[in-house]
């Protein structure tokens, strides 16, 4: 078309969709779930817009928020329409193909070194996954604020877009019209398209109907033949009376036939009711596993690791859907410090608000994933004033409370962790499928909880409780601080710890001699978040915690020292004064050692020398 303005795509860009093209042994189904979960993002938008403004909906089939597919058999062509938000030109231009997401180049590297194209959703480029299937796409949009356009493109490096005045006009809404490659030509079958959204769209919030041909049973007059057929019949029909009356009451009846007819009709292909509505009775584990994929866009085959679902009563009414997800996403440290995102949804009232509360959930429980449904919440304010509704604070920290009770659990009802040890090998083997699921959690999440205890005091106490490391008696298994407590030796009072850059480093300090020695168990304390943590840490179910590198270690009375003390004291003064008072507060005679004859320690209010190493390599 001569009017069409051409666009290059951004260089990233262009990089993702060679390697999509070209991507020939992945799974292709994913494109369409991409499109229903852009389609029903866009149908959010609009009906968040409606709840302050109700005009922009539109009248007639406008305001039908729902989302259509279509085929075309002959010409191979699917298209998938939403009455949603809709582009304007410019976001035409913008969000499909000149402005590369945050995700994007991450995304590439991923698939340079095998990652799984599954997962583009999570990297907010799921677009693009309609080259898998099709080597010419057109996007028709129609925003409120501007005319019909149609951006189309064949995946040449650019794309041109065109003001519409060819199509049927959308009313709003977006069209993609997916031009199929030979050998994509089964997504034009219907029964394909409805398991596709069976199997990954079931849990759309609005209404996905295919334009789907249907076999019916129609009536029609019988022809002449069969009516002359029956009066023949009538005529040789014998002479019992019965019968006669029988066929005399038939023939009184207009002659019909049943006949089957293919029509076309739109065909529902979901069932809208909100999972988190229903009660969790009803709701099957596979449901809840089902929903977790398309909430997290995470469509691998792993199951979450473990949800919650509550409804929470009082003065503040909502309900929530929890999921602790089987893997840490790829970026989850990495943009702790500088991101605001939580990972919940907010509905009020069944209507989506917004995925972007921080106010709902703290940082450390960023990587939970799920929402809320509020009745409480008022739903015609703007998203900043909701933002400050004093709801919020109710809310958050109810699910704070269920979520660290979710975590809890995932370990109490582990077969591996300690606080099993006293259930039967019967109970056991009946908590046999949730064998190590704890310590897959800690693997994967084990810092945010630790980033817990030094950010949220109210729930200190529990985090700690959900805190697992490595000890000098731990045998290669994680230990927790009830389990440490419970074989704590008669007279020790602290918890000794230890903090190094590994296990093995750490198994060779001189601090350890005498404690070994003595049967005292030590934690192994080795990740560069372990410094901070302790420093907010002090003390679990009265015990105090004591780093054996420093100052105060106390391992019962020694009569002996008292007099040792007393006899090298000229040492001791002597070497005080030798050293340079800079670097030494004191040198002091102590117990702490076998082997070793002299050892540096920390002050008590002072860096460990690990402490040292870490901020001057700034690890975190
Ligand atoms: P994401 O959905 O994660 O943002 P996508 O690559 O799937 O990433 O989509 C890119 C952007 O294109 C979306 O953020 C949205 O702005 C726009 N978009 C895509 N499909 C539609 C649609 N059906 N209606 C309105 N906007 C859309
Ligand atoms: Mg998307």
């Amino acid at each position: 078309r001569s009017s069409a303005e051409k666009f290059e795509f951004q260089a990233e860009v262009s990089r993702l969709m060679d390697i999509i093209i070209n991507s020939l042994y992945s799974n292709k189904d994913i494109f369409l779930r991409e499109l229903i979960s852009n389609a029903s993002d866009a149908l959010d938008k609009i009906r968040f817009l409606a709840l302050t403004d109700k005009e922009v909906l539109g009248e007639g089939d406008t305001a039908k928020l729902e989302i259509q597919i279509k085929l075309d058999k002959e010409k191979k062509i699917l298209s998938i329409r939403d009455r949603g938000i809709g582009m304007t030109k410019e976001d035409l231009i913008k969000n499909l193909g000149t402005i590369a997401k945050s995700g994007t180049s991450a995304f590439v590297e991923k698939m340079q070194t095998g990652g799984d194209l599954n997962l583009i959703g999570q990297f907010g480029v799921g677009f693009y996954s309609v080259y898998l299937v099709a080597d010419y796409v057109e996007v028709i949009s129609k925003h409120n604020d501007d005319k019909q356009h149609v951006w189309e493109s064949k995946a040449d490096g650019s794309f041109a877009i065109s003001e519409d005045t060819w199509n049927e006009p959308l009313g709003r809404g977006t069209e993609i019209r997916l031009h199929l490659r030979d050998e994509a030509k089964e997504y034009v079958e219907e029964d394909k398209l409805k398991d596709l959204v069976k199997k990954y769209s079931e849990f759309i919030n609005f209404p996905i109907y295919l334009w789907a041909t249907k076999e019916v049973d129609v009536e029609v007059p019988a022809d002449e033949d069969e009516s002359s057929e029956s009066s023949e019949e009538e005529e040789s029909s014998p002479e019992s009376t019965e019968e006669e009356e029988t066929e005399d009451s038939e023939e009184k009846k207009p002659k019909t036939k049943t006949i089957k007819e293919t029509t076309t009709e739109w065909e529902l292909l979901n069932d809208v009711k909100a999972i988190w509505l229903r009660s969790p009775k009803e709701v099957t584990e596979e449901e809840y596993t089902k929903f977790y994929h398309s909430l997290a866009k995470d469509f691998g085959d792993d199951k979450p690791l473990s949800w919650s679902h509550f409804t929470a009563e009082g003065d503040v009414e909502f309900k929530a859907l929890l999921f602790v997800p089987p893997k840490a996403p790829h970026d989850l440290y990495e943009s702790y410090y500088n991101s605001n995102k939580s990972n919940l949804k907010l509905y009020v009232r069944r209507v989506f608000i917004s995925d972007e509360f921080d106010e709902l959930l703290p940082k450390y429980l960023s990587f939970l994933k799920g929402l809320v449904d509020s009745d409480t919440l008022p739903l015609n304010v703007s998203r900043e004033m909701l933002q400050q509704h004093s709801s919020l604070k109710t809310i958050k920290k109810k699910l704070i409370r269920k979520a660290l009770d979710m975590i809890r659990k995932l370990a109490e009802e582990d077969p591996d962790e300690y606080s099993n040890k006293d259930k039967t090998d019967e109970e056991k083997s009946a908590m046999e499928e949730k064998k190590g699921q704890y310590a897959k959690f800690w693997n994967e999440f084990g810092k945010s909880v630790k980033l817990g205890i030094i950010e949220d005091a109210t729930n200190r106490n529990r985090l700690a409780k959900l805190l697992r490391f490595e000890s000098t008696k731990s045998e290669g298994k994680l230990v927790s601080l009830d389990e440490y407590i419970s074989r704590m030796k008669s007279g020790q009072k602290d918890i000794f710890y230890i903090t190094g850059s590994s296990k093995e480093q750490l198994e060779k300090s001189p601090f350890l001699e005498r404690l070994t020695k003595k049967n005292y168990e030590v934690i192994f304390f080795t990740d560069p978040v372990d410094e901070y943590l302790m420093q907010y840490l002090m003390d679990y179910e009265d015990k105090k915690f004591q780093n054996v590198s420093k100052e105060g270690l106390k391992l019962g009375k020694d009569s002996k020292l008292k007099d040792l003390k007393e006899s090298f004291k000229e040492l001791t003064d002597w070497w005080k004064k030798a050293l340079d008072t800079e670097n030494v507060d004191s040198v002091k005679i102590s117990n702490r050692l076998s082997d070793t004859p002299c050892v540096v320690v920390t002050s008590k209010y002072g860096w460990s020398a690990n402490m040292e190493k870490i901020m001057q390599s700034q690890t975190l």
